[in-house]
């Protein structure tokens, strides 16, 4: 007889029942009855089956429980496994000689009772195969309302029950949760998928035993956030300490918290943790494992950021987003050469003036309204260039911003031909310009999109290189044309010497890789010369000139084309 956990000849097609039986001669009984038509795990303690109840439970169609076991009453094992919302979905079926125990059993949700001595086979296999075939219909429903790696519920579930404890308890206020794991995307990529799983499922556990504990629920939305709904308190510093312990050491992972307390009852639930993710955010950064709390400030930008979504549509009617150029100096040489310049959004807006796209393009991004923005931008600007052209005699290069929204259409190469070729401009003078952290996001995806894009003839500049975490490795891989060192990333090189070797480094491997370097936000003659010592090809920053609308780009090209090119 097998007891406890697997056992190798299990046949994978049978329904797998664990029965809790602290007596031998009992388990071999139930081994017989059972063997035929089930996969049997055995415990011979409260502990025991416990944990295997903990660990298996995914699997399990069944428990038989014994009443009277050695470590612990069956009745406490019982109220513990229905306290828990994973395993207490499962059937139960007690088996106890005490006919007293019964309504007590059933009232703690026994499903049914086995009286001993056992009946019949043949009757204590009807009511096993009766309970597990009651069951399985509402196991259906269960994996349809959870969430497969974790167990918890699926978004939908969750705003539904959240929205049912509300209709129970109108009187009792409640918080809006958003926990999620500060640079997941890191954990996968340096230990793998399969741990990365497993720290999910370890801080799933974690969540729903601790916001349990406080009366709340938890379900999980997309990879590594998690929402919770609680009965209102204060005291979340110490909850979210709680979490964290033990998960810091064992999964290298720290998990942050967004709280919108009392949350507003007449805005819809999904609104509802929109702020406690924005509360979230305001900690995104920190290494402390801060709880963000949605306050007046988020408030405000809450309806400031409305207000700008719903002046989109006259803003495209009206024109009113610009372009301004800032010019790219080439240093390879004695002297610098004006060579190409980036394309920048402003929006001049009637009533706020010159708003900066830093405000309005991560707002457009998660509204979806950015590609509709961008294309207008790239039509506008490939226009320009082609009006240069016959004013200057000279096709200058002009990169564009691409948004990672924008990689997602899988028609994006052919609507930026479209672009190019209706302004009657050359791919080559159109250059795109790709941040680094849409890369770790979604390797895969960017990859391919890049390959397409150099396909149709289109240069890319990775930009923004050194905040999004790549490793030198991937770069050597990857489909790129340019890497454009972000203007942080070069500022703490300047702070800090042995940052200046990396950006040698960075350069020197660009090189050997084909690759041209272009360093942003250069503000000074220091800066300039030492990016020149280490090789760097091209510069873009307030030293040569700020971001400048079309007419006073051209005024700039003149001053510089004639001495220059
Ligand atoms: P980015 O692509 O990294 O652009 C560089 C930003 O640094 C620009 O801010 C530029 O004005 C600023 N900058 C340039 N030189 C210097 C300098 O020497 N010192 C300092 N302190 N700053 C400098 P801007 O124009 O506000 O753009 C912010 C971000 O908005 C851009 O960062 C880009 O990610 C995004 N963006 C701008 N235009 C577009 C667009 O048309 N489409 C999309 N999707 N994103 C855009
Ligand atoms: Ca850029
Ligand atoms: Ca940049």
């Amino acid at each position: 007889m097998e007891i406890g956990y697997s056992d190798s000849r299990l046949n994978r097609d049978k329904r797998k029942i664990l029965v809790i039986e602290d007596e031998i001669i009992n388990r071999m009984i139930l081994e017989n009855i059972l063997r035929e038509t089930y996969d049997v795990v055995f415990a011979e303690t409260g502990a025991q089956g416990l944990e295997i109840l903990n660990e298996q439970f995914r699997t399990l169609s069944l428990v038989l429980l014994d009443l009277n076991l050695p470590d612990m009453y069956g009745v406490d094992i019982l109220r513990q496994i229905k306290a828990d919302a994973v395993t207490a979905v499962l059937p139960f079926i007690v088996m106890t000689a005490d006919q007293e125990a019964e309504v007590q059993c059933l009232n703690l949700g026994a499903t049914d009772f086995i009286a001993k001595p056992y009946p019949k086979p043949e009757v204590v296999l009807a009511r096993i195969l009766r309970t597990i075939e009651l069951f399985e219909g509402r196991d259906l429903l269960r994996w349809t309302e959870r969430d497969q790696l974790t167990g918890l519920y699926n978004p939908e579930f969750f705003f539904r029950y959240a929205a049912q404890f509300d209709d129970r308890h109108p009187d009792i206020p409640t918080d809006a949760l958003l926990l999620d794991v500060n640079r997941f995307h890191i954990l996968n990529e340096r230990y793998g998928k399969a741990f990365g799983d497993e720290a999910l499922r370890h801080i799933a556990d974690k969540l729903r035993k601790t916001l349990n504990d406080a009366g709340g629920i938890v379900g999980r939305r997309g990879a590594d956030a998690f929402l919770a709904y609680c009965p209102h308190r204060s005291d979340y510093a110490d909850l979210l300490r709680q979490i964290n312990d033990g998960i810091e050491k064992d999964y290298h992972a720290r998990v942050r918290m967004g709280v919108y307390p009392n949350a507003d009852r007449g805005i819809d639930m999904e609104r509802r943790f929109a702020r406690a993710k924005q509360a979230a955010d305001k900690v995104k950064s920190s290494f402390s494992g801060a709880v963000g709390v949605y306050d007046a400030a988020l408030y405000d930008k809450e309806s400031f950021n409305e207000q700008l979504l719903e002046d989109f549509a006259a803003a495209i009617r009206e024109e009113q987003f610009t372009v301004y150029f800032q010019p790219k100096f080439d240093i390879r040489s004695e002297k610098p050469r004006l060579c190409s310049a980036e394309a920048l959004v402003r929006w001049n807006h009637p009533r706020l003036g010159i708003v900066s796209p830093g405000i309005f393009i991560p707002l457009f991004e998660e509204n979806g309204l950015i590609r509709e923005m961008d294309s207008y931008i790239w039509e506008k600007t490939a226009r320009q260039i082609r009006s240069w052209r016959e004013q200057f005699g000279w096709t200058i290069p002009v990169s564009v911003n691409v948004s990672r929204i924008d990689l997602s259409d899988p028609l994006l190469p052919k609507l930026l031909e479209k672009v190019v070729d209706k302004a009657g401009i050359p791919q080559a003078a159109f250059l795109l310009e790709i941040t680094e952290s849409a890369y770790t996001d979604d390797a895969e995806q960017i990859v391919g999109m890049a390959k397409a894009l150099r396909e149709s003839g289109f240069r890319i500049e990775m930009d923004d290189f050194g905040t999004g975490y790549s490793s030198l490795n991937m770069i050597t891989t990857l489909p790129i044309d340019t890497l454009k060192l972000d203007m942080q990333f070069v500022r703490t090189a300047f702070r800090d010497k042995k940052d200046m070797r990396l950006i040698e480094a960075v350069v020197s491997l660009a090189h050997s890789l084909g690759l041209a370097t272009v360093a942003e936000g250069v503000e000074t003659e220091e800066q300039l010369q030492a990016l020149k010592a280490l090789g760097c090809d091209i510069v873009q920053g307030y030293y040569f000139s700020k971001p400048l609308p079309p007419e006073e780009f051209e005024a700039f090209v003149r001053l510089h084309k004639d001495t220059e090119v």
